[in-house]
């Protein structure tokens, strides 16, 4: 059967992470998070004090950028792929309320970038791949043959986010979160270096008012007509 490569790119919180995970688990494809590679070098520019809340030392940053190595390993133990900077496991420190303050602005800079989308064009050369982010369909694999842009509104992305933080236990307000939400998107979509955009021949799916499974069948359905070239 033909291997194709899924790009699902879309603002932050919109569940791109949740459908591409489906879609892997069900064609039985690489799952890649792109956002986790881009956090995993944002934690380590916190580890090292290059980021404050006053200064970001950028070339810091920059230089120490050859010392940093980012893998997704699967534990044995458990099916799931977590995210190891420098052999040590960061899955759940990654996805601190901190570690998305200061996201963007490690992932505005184009070293960051370059040293990333390597990785990336790495782990998708055999195709088979779904992988979600911010610049999958136009700087990653513009090639990719099924392109996804996700939305949803942002007071429902805030509440899904909000949702899963207090969940796993973090001190947060609802308010911090929107904020937040809303910062990434400012930052994300005006950056120079690859930004968040709609890719040409991207599907847009707004899923402010679709349930999982529905998104998920809409998806899977459009992957399997490119698979067997229906389209
Ligand atoms: O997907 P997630 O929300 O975890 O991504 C975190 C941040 O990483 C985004 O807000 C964005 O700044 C950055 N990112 C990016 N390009 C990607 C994936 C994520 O710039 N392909």
């Amino acid at each position: 059967m033909k291997r194709i490569t899924i790009a699902i790119d879309g603002y932050s919180s919109t569940g791109k992470s949740t459908v591409a995970k489906q879609l892997a688990d069900y064609l039985d494809y690489v799952y890649v998070d792109s956002g986790a590679m881009y956090r995993a070098i944002t934690l380590f520019a916190l580890q090292k004090g290059f980021i404050s809340e006053s200064h970001f030392n950028k070339i810091a940053l920059i230089n120490s950028l050859e010392d940093i190595s980012i893998e997704f390993r699967n534990d044995d133990t458990i099916s799931v792929v977590e995210m190891y900077l420098n052999d040590k496991n960061v899955e759940r420190e990654i996805r601190t309320f901190q570690v998305s303050e200061y996201v963007s602005q490690v992932a505005a800079l184009s070293e960051v970038r370059k040293k990333l989308v390597t990785i990336q064009h790495q782990m998708g050369k055999n195709k088979a791949i779904v992988m979600d982010g911010r610049d999958i369909g136009t700087v990653v694999f513009p090639e990719a043959e099924l392109k996804i842009f996700m939305s949803a509104k942002p007071e429902e992305r805030a509440s899904r986010r909000y949702k899963e933080l207090i969940e796993k236990g973090d001190d947060i307000t609802y308010e911090e979160i929107y904020k937040n939400v809303q910062e990434r998107d400012l930052m994300d979509t005006t950056r120079k270096d690859s930004p968040l955009i709609k890719a040409e021949d991207a599907i847009e799916i707004d899923n402010s008012e679709l349930n999982l499974e529905d998104q998920f069948h809409i998806i899977l359905q459009l992957a399997k007509d490119r698979i067997v070239g229906r389209v």
